[in-house]
């Protein structure tokens, strides 16, 4: 492909005259690995093809939200008749109503939630509800965790940032943050210390509990049991971000996981988005009643949002949900992902490159690496070179995973056994080149 006729290298080009780095959201620049990002022209099942019209196995799957594939005939047909009903009409709607219902049901440490249109300003909503439900300041996060843009937020976060080596974002006050702790995840005695020094003070703690913002990283469960109790002890509420993990990891999300290990396990609060819009802007916060009563109209914590609950995001959404919500289909999801990561590790053996990786449900990662990392740091220590020359390879041979090696990988019900066996065949060839 030359300049001429690279249609990716033209857009991006014309893209960044008018876009700054001409992108609408940084990861998408492919600043951490180089080269050119594709253009998306289209897509369909687990396949998109690009502005040169190669088409590519898609393991990114819009970031989460695409768990059944590109354009499930389902979910297409219910956003065609909600479009035909009305955009937006900024008054209440059944089908929001229908949508809180069905989340309630799958995820019951919920009693109450709302509905916006992005994580960001669902955890950022959430954050200010817990504040207020507390009359607390501090806010305890782990780094590495994401958990969107939120001035308040960008502490060391993870993802996005880190591609630039900023620990923090310009344009934020320090005192924005002055309240914002910032701790290492899996670290029992920081939490313990920090517990003990400002406990009194927390009005949350939120963490991913499988982070994907950081590759795939999960909480072990005597941190997460011990955060558990900690929070109860002290009167902070516990925060889950399951904005990626949410009826990703599991149909009751990662905190069922959780629960599995931990007797009675539930979160206070839970922030959700990505899998919920099944691909419209969609996003919610939910807890129990008591803290959610806090929430305007009823109680003094402030929120609102134009687009919220927007009736075509929630057809999306319902349909989405519904039909994850068939018998087996995490179990299915789950098995596809375990063939791959298992197929890509026993071909990285074989070519004798340190490789480990972990999956829940439809989530997944990687690293080059000889074991998988416990936190932000070791994750940041791992074969970045490799990662990126890995990327390149794959994507030359129609394989698109997340363009930096702090970024998770996701599976959909629509990649088939032959889109795996493909993908292991290329990982194979590329293993061999490193
Ligand atoms: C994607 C993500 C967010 C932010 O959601 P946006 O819709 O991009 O604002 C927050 N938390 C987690 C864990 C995420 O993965």
């Amino acid at each position: 492909m030359t300049p001429d006729t690279d249609r990716n290298l033209q857009l991006f080009q014309r893209a960044q005259h008018v876009i700054p780095g001409g992108v609408n959201s940084p990861v998408r620049a492919f600043k951490a690995v180089g080269g050119t990002p594709r253009f998306v022209s289209r897509a369909q099942g687990a396949h998109f093809w690009d502005a040169n019209d190669k088409r590519y196995i898609d393991y990114i799957g819009s970031w989460g939200p695409m768990i059944l594939g590109h354009g499930h005939p389902a979910v297409v047909d219910a956003v065609q008749r909600a479009v035909l009903e009305g955009f937006s009409f900024g008054a209440p709607t059944e089908r929001e109503v229908e949508l809180a219902e069905a989340i309630l049901k799958l995820v019951p440490s919920m009693d109450m939630v709302r509905l916006v249109s992005s994580g960001t300003e669902a955890g950022m909503s959430a954050i200010r509800l817990a504040r207020g439900a507390t009359g607390r300041s501090k806010i305890l996060k782990f780094e590495g965790c994401y958990h969107g843009h939120a001035d308040a937020l960008l502490v060391k976060a993870g993802s996005g940032l880190a591609t630039f080596g900023n620990p923090t974002s310009a344009g934020v006050p320090p005192e924005v943050v002055q309240h914002t702790l910032v701790l290492e995840y899996n670290n029992v005695a920081q939490l313990e210390e920090a517990f003990a020094l400002h406990g009194k003070d927390m009005a949350c703690l939120i963490i991913e509990p499988i982070a994907g913002n950081m590759n795939f990283v999960r909480a072990s469960v005597p941190f997460m049991q011990r955060a558990r109790e900690l929070c109860t002890q002290y009167g902070a509420l516990f925060i889950f971000d399951e904005v990626m993990t949410g009826f990703r990891v599991a149909l009751g999300s990662a905190q069922s996981v959780y629960a599995k290990a931990i007797p009675g396990f539930e979160p206070d609060m839970t922030v959700m988005g990505k899998v919920i819009g099944g691909g419209m802007p969609l996003a919610a916060f939910g807890g129990k009643r008591a803290a959610m009563e806090h929430l305007a109209p009823l109680g003094p914590v402030y929120q609102a949002g134009t687009l919220s609950g927007n009736p075509v995001a929630t057809a999306c959404g319902l349909a989405t949900l519904h039909e994850i919500s068939k018998p087996g289909f995490h179990e299915a999801l789950g098995r596809k992902t375990q063939t791959l990561v298992s197929g890509m590790t026993r071909a990285a053996q074989a070519a004798g490159i340190p490789f480990c990786g972990d999956s829940e449900g439809g989530l997944f990662g990687f690293f080059f690496f000889d074991r998988l990392p416990q936190n932000y740091a070791t994750v940041m220590t791992t074969d970045s070179k490799r990662f990126n020359t890995f990327f390149h390879g794959m994507l030359e041979r129609g394989v698109y995973f997340a363009p930096a090696l702090y970024e998770a990988s996701f599976m959909g019900a629509a990649h088939t056994d032959a889109d795996i066996a493909a993908t292991v065949e290329a990982a194979a060839e590329v293993f061999k080149t490193l």
